[in-house]
């Protein structure tokens, strides 16, 4: 017989629908995410500048956004690249959630860092690189703030799953997962969208899910068309590195669209956003009594 998925991942049970729990809705500011609203988070790769960060926050709110992303810590290839503003850098994304009304994403690298992170941001990032380091998890997750868990690079979705549950053991059920590509022999694009992961991740898990098409391409001329693939596998938001402009930018330029590509794309999903809200809303209404929201 057919192993079931309960089996498969019954190492991480908080993460895995059961009876009374088949979707998690994380609440952030007025926004709900995994609810029957398809959420895109976006920004730049890192926050740069006053004057880039405000220009980007007003455009992708303009053009649908609800969620403004951007790096203060970066974790980078190189130990020379720009390693983010810190505490400046939070300091910006507070000021543009001032200016726009949108909710902030930011990453936290270190469990050092924290408490600090934690009381400018929304939502706590946790990056690819870090999606097995325990002790930053567990600490991001006991501060309390919902976290946006993102796969490792070459990490199974079990091995997400148990990022997720290891968060939820620490009291935090405010969870985000997010697949943003992976490592495979394919090199002409910076990562594989693992798809297929995003079904099964919202075939098994409540968590709320999006797609990162931006670091699965690695390439501004496939981001729209990797979005859109998120969307039809199931994907409740996306999150998207947006840049006046992308060719000067300190980091992930090659990947990151203009303010035009970022309202082309938002305008080019609008039928395909459209077609999952009916999903999403249609799901809500069947499982009423079965919908957790926390935040
Ligand atoms: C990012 O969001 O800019 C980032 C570094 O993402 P990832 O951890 O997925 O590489
Ligand atoms: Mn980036």
């Amino acid at each position: 017989m057919r192993e079931s998925w309960q089996d498969r991942f019954a190492a991480t049970p908080d993460v895995l629908k059961s009876t009374g729990r088949e979707q998690t809705i994380v609440r952030v500011l007025d926004i709900e995410i995994g609810g029957g609203e398809f959420i895109t988070m976006a920004g730049p790769c890192s926050v740069e500048t006053e004057a880039q960060l405000m220009a980007t926050a007003h455009s992708v709110r303009r053009a649908g956004a609800r969620i403004l992303r951007g790096g203060a810590f970066k974790p980078r290839t190189s130990p020379y690249s720009f390693q983010g503003l810190g505490l400046e850098g939070l300091k910006l994304m507070a000021r543009a959630r001032e200016e726009t009304g949108l909710a902030i994403v930011t990453e936290v690298m270190s469990e050092t860092d924290v408490e600090l992170v934690a009381e400018y941001a929304d939502i706590l990032q946790i990056g690819s690189r870090n999606m097995e380091n325990d002790s930053l998890i567990a600490a991001a997750a006991r501060s309390g703030r919902p976290m946006l868990l993102k796969r490792g690079l070459v990490a199974t979705v079990a091995d997400l799953f148990r990022a997720a549950q290891l968060a939820i053991e620490n009291g935090n059920p405010n969870l985000i997962l997010c697949e943003r590509g992976i490592r495979t022999f394919e090199t002409a694009m910076r990562n594989t969208l693992d798809a297929a992961s995003i079904a099964l991740i919202k075939q098994v898990s409540h968590l709320p899910t999006i797609a990162d098409p931006s670091h699965a391409t690695g390439r501004r001329d496939l981001v729209s068309a990797a979005a859109r693939i998120g969307i039809a596998a199931g994907a409740d938001g996306l999150i998207v590195e947006v840049h006046p402009d992308p060719d000067t930018a300190w980091s992930d330029g090659d990947q990151s669209l203009d303010f035009a590509e970022f309202d082309a794309m938002m305008a080019g999903l609008a039928p395909w956003i459209a077609l999952r809200e009916d999903e999403m809303r249609s799901r809500l209404e069947n499982d009423l009594d079965s919908v957790e929201v926390v935040g």
